[in-house]
């Protein structure tokens, strides 16, 4: 057996036994393309990205997510839906399998850190099965320089084995794939599911137990940019609300388009070292920076081809509407380097409200500010079925509950601090649907959008008159330059005002049931902050 590649023999405090093989260990990014295309996991793109099929699972198990449960986590996770208790037992039953069946393969290992600001920096050893996963990890994360890589000293161990299944009645898993973290042992284990995304969000649950609980750093779901002036905006949303899209601006630097930390000398810093963007229906005159850092190095998940070519066809969702590509994050053309910021001016809360209530932008008091972020609301469509049409309501506190360790309050009241002192605006961006809901209206222009925010950024908004939501009590202005003044009140876009009425009312309902269980938590400003369903005639 061999072992290739720069890597440094530390094997951290833990003492991670690595398994014995063929490794290749951290191989450049050409090496790893040739391998996936050689052993035939991997299709060549005209774009010069290579494209893979991430198998069974093209999005992300929550249900088969764990937490092991020991003397370090029992008092201090938040045990619920996300965050599934593992026996510590039936963990290392579970690392040595995995040890043995990496053992004698050819398999590829790699050292990258994760956190932009060097005091808070995590050391991370992944070990994959697969070239492409090996690739995706490069994308993702902070790459080393060769020096740093000979003096590497891993703290976290992560195993991700898409090939290996759990045998649930042995092992303790709900089914053959499974993704668990032992924080005491500072160890990953991915099974089952080659789903890059694991990995990442994986590390980002680490972070969101260790920084907020550990060393007094909010961390956030969020994208992050910096403008010419030194103003940071971060942008809080769940999945698909447009967290990646609307951080690529080009009249401002990236900062990371997805997990971010804020530190106590109010410096913003991306965990990640790349961008992993949706690419369904991509195009190169909406998205410009996304569809040009496609290229040789980037990494496509499950997209298809137009017939007869290597050109990837955007339109095509059929493997999965949750097609995607990694890439560092030089690869968009206006990034901070390092990815940091400071001096946050303004937040920004992304919802894609399918249900159309919601106004595409308003201003909220701090009151609503933390009202909204422990509600965590979007509305997606279920998919393109034909026949769907009513939307997915989801409540995710904290717009990240599947990643966060820790009870929201936590994040919360960190957050609502940190607001006041630095001074934010905080916006809530309704990325959804205008003019009814979905099947009867459509979605937002992407550039009215972009208008929108550009326009809150730059102070114009400010200057203008804006009116109060007659049930979400949240102020929307009247007029914006580049935008139909018409579209800035919902109600306005909608051929049936009573069904508005209806709709807002029904949503500000869902919201006040889904908050009954932080109720108790709420301050007054908090509860304050929620809509109050308005009696019609
Ligand atoms: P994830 O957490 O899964 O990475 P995300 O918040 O980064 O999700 P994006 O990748 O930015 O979400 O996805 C938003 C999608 O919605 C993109 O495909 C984008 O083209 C599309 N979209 C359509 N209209 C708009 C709009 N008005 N604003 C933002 N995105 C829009
Ligand atoms: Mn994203």
């Amino acid at each position: 057996m061999f072992d290739s590649g720069n890597r440094s023999r530390e094997t951290g405090t833990n003492a991670f036994g690595i398994p014995q093989g063929k490794v290749h260990w951290n191989l450049p990014p050409d090496q790893l393309m040739k391998l996936a295309l050689d052993q035939g996991q991997a299709k060549m793109t005209s774009s010069g990205a290579i494209a893979i099929d991430t198998g069974e699972f093209t999005g992300r198990s929550p249900k088969d997510k764990f937490t092991v449960k020991d003397d370090v986590t029992e008092k201090t996770v938040w045990w619920n839906n996300f965050n599934i208790p593992f026996d510590p037992n039936k963990f290392d039953q579970l690392y040595r399998k995995m040890l043995l069946y990496f053992e004698g393969k050819e398999f590829y290992g790699r050292d990258v850190y994760a956190c932009a600001d060097p005091r808070y920096r995590m050391s991370i050893r992944v070990i994959n099965e697969y070239a492409w996963s090996n690739l995706f990890v490069h994308n993702m994360f902070l790459r080393p320089t060769e020096e740093e890589l000979k003096n590497f000293t891993p703290e976290w161990l992560i195993l991700n084995a898409p090939g290996f299944f759990a045998n649930p009645a042995e092992d303790g898993t709900r089914q053959h794939n499974f993704s668990i973290i032992d924080f005491k042992r500072k160890i990953i284990l991915i099974g089952g599911s080659g789903y890059t995304g694991e990995i990442k969000k994986g590390v980002f649950t680490v972070l969101n137990f260790t920084l907020p609980h550990q060393r007094n750093v909010l961390s956030m779901h969020c994208s992050a940019n910096v403008g010419e002036s030194g103003d940071t905006a971060i942008f809080f949303g769940l999945s698909g609300t447009g967290k990646t899209t609307l951080s690529a601006d080009p009249g401002r630097k990236l900062i990371g388009d997805d997990e971010h930390g804020w530190t106590e000398d109010n410096t913003i810093f991306n965990f990640e070292g790349g961008c992993y963007a949706k690419t369904i229906d991509l195009s190169e005159e909406k998205e410009p920076d996304i569809f040009r850092a496609i290229k040789k190095g980037a990494l496509l998940e499950n997209i298809g081809f137009k017939s007869g070519s290597s050109e990837v066809n955007y339109a095509d969702g059929s493997r999965t509407e949750n097609t995607r590509v990694s890439y560092p994050i030089d690869f968009i053309r206006n990034i901070a380097q390092p990815s940091l910021g400071k001096n946050p001016k303004n937040i920004f809360f992304l919802t894609c409200d399918a249900y159309g209530v919601l106004p595409p932008i308003s201003k909220l008091t701090p009151g609503q500010a933390a009202f909204h972020f422990i509600s965590g609301y979007t509305a997606k469509v279920a998919g393109t079925e034909a026949g769907v049409t009513e939307p997915t309501m989801t409540f995710s506190a904290c717009f990240g509950a599947p990643f966060m360790p820790l009870h929201p309050t936590k994040y919360a009241e960190m957050l609502s601090r940190k607001m006041k002192e630095a001074g934010v605006n905080v916006w809530l961006v309704n990325t959804g649907w205008s003019g009814g809901c979905y099947g009867v209206g459509k979605r937002m222009g992407l550039k009215h959008t972009r208008a929108l925010i550009t326009a809150a950024l730059n102070g114009d908004l400010e200057k203008t008159t804006f009116e109060k939501h007659a049930v979400f009590g949240i102020m929307f202005p009247k007029t914006c330059s580049l935008v139909p003044a018409e579209i800035l009140n919902p109600r306005n876009t909608w051929n049936d005002k009573e069904a508005y009425d209806q709709k807002a009312n029904f949503l500000a309902e869902a919201f006040t049931k889904n908050f009954e269980k932080f109720a108790s938590y709420a301050n007054e400003e908090i509860l304050a902050g929620a809509p109050r369903m308005k009696a019609h005639a």
